[in-house]
C-alpha cells in the first residue's frame, strides 16, 4: 500500500493547507504512513504563514491513483475534490461544511458546524492527547483567523473564538496584531494574472438548476480590485462561456469593514438583485454587511433561484 494522501479542496485556502498539514502531523504520532497534498497554488495568506514557520508547500496533486487511501479534509464535497475520488478509499473526513458525497463503505467522519477544520482538529488533539506545540499552534490558530475573517465572520462561533484563544497562547501571538497582518497578506494580489484572480477562491455551486460560480478575494480596499473590473468581467464571460455557467458572482470582501460588493454576470444574473434586494448596476451589486459565502450567499442565493 502506498501513502495515505491528505487533501484540503481544490484551490485551496488557508485552512485548507494548514489542514492537511495538521492532519498528517496527527497521524503521524500514530504511525500512520501519510503524506500531506493540496489541490493547487497557494494563496499569499497561506504563503505568509508557511514562511514564517519555514515550512513546506504540501505536495501538489491533481488527482489520486484507483484504490489510493485518502482523508478528506476541510470539504466533504465530490465536486470540490479529486476527479477520481470514487475509486479512491476515503478512511477519514475531517470538515465543517455541508456532506456532498456518498461512499458504500464506512469511514471515520467528524465535522462540526464551526468556523473551521482547525477548531475540530483542536477537539482531536486533546480528546488524543497529543500535545499541541508552537509551530502546530501558529498553524492552527491561522487557519481559524483566516476562515473566520478574524472571528466577524457569521460562520464564527464561540468554539471558534476560545480554541483561538488558546493556540495563540501557545504560539506566543497577539492574535488581532497577527491576526490582521494575516489577513492583509492575503489582500495582494499582485503577482496574479486575471485568471488566477478569478480562480484563487472559487467555488462550483448548484443553485437549484443554476450552476454557479462563486468567487471571493479579500481586500483592504474594493476600489483597488474595481480597477480591474474591465479585465474582470472579460476574464469571468470566458469562464462562463468554458462552463456554460448559468451566472459567477466575483465577490470582493473588504476585510476592514467587513462588507462586500460583487460582479455579477450571466443569464441568471437577476437572482443576486432578488437574493440581496438591490439593483445590479454595470455589473456590480452591493452586498452589505455580507462576509461569507457558506452563510451569506449560497443559501439566500439558492432560495432566489
Ligand atoms: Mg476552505
Ligand atoms: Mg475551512
Ligand atoms: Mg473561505
Amino acid at each position: 500500500m502506498g501513502k495515505i494522501l491528505i487533501f484540503g479542496h481544490q484551490n485551496p485556502d488557508t485552512d485548507s493547507i494548514i489542514s492537511s498539514i495538521v492532519m498528517a502531523y496527527f497521524e503521524r504520532k500514530f504511525g500512520n504512513d501519510v503524506e500531506a497534498c493540496r489541490q493547487g497554488a497557494i494563496n499569499k495568506e497561506t504563503e505568509f504563514v508557511l514562511n514564517r514557520l519555514n515550512i513546506q508547500a504540501p505536495t501538489l496533486i491533481n488527482d489520486v491513483e484507483d484504490g489510493t487511501e485518502v482523508i478528506l479534509v476541510d470539504h466533504a464535497n465530490i465536486k470540490e475534490s479529486v476527479p477520481n475520488l470514487d475509486n479512491a478509499i476515503i478512511l477519514k473526513i475531517i470538515d465543517h461544511h455541508n456532506v456532498a458525497l456518498n461512499t458504500s463503505y464506512p469511514l471515520y467522519y467528524r465535522a462540526e458546524p464551526v468556523g473551521c477544520t482547525q477548531t475540530v482538529m483542536y477537539k482531536l488533539f486533546r480528546e488524543n492527547n497529543i500535545e499541541i506545540d508552537k509551530t502546530i499552534a501558529t498553524l492552527m490558530v491561522s487557519a481559524i483567523i483566516s476562515d473566520t475573517l478574524l472571528f466577524k465572520s457569521p460562520t464564527c462561533t464561540k468554539e471558534d473564538v476560545e480554541v483561538a484563544k488558546k493556540l495563540s497562547e501557545i504560539a506566543g501571538i497577539d492574535i488581532e496584531e497577527y491576526g490582521m497582518e494575516l489577513l492583509k497578506a492575503g489582500t495582494d494580489l499582485s503577482s496574479f494574472t486575471i485568471d488566477e484572480i478569478l480562480n484563487l477562491d472559487a467555488k462550483e455551486k448548484l443553485l437549484k438548476d443554476k450552476s454557479a460560480i462563486i468567487a471571493q478575494v479579500n481586500t483592504a480596499s474594493i476600489d483597488d480590485v474595481l480597477k480591474m473590473k474591465a479585465e474582470l468581467e472579460e476574464g469571468i464571460r470566458k469562464i462562463i462561456k468554458e462552463k456554460s455557467l448559468d451566472i459567477f458572482m466575483f465577490v470582493i470582501t473588504d476585510i476592514v469593514n467587513s462588507t462586500s460588493k460583487a460582479i455579477v454576470l450571466g443569464n441568471s444574473a437577476t437572482i443576486a438583485e432578488r437574493a440581496y434586494n438591490e439593483k445590479i448596476v454595470d455589473n456590480l451589486i452591493e452586498l452589505k454587511g455580507v462576509v461569507s459565502r457558506k452563510k451569506q450567499i449560497v443559501p439566500i442565493m439558492t432560495e432566489n433561484a
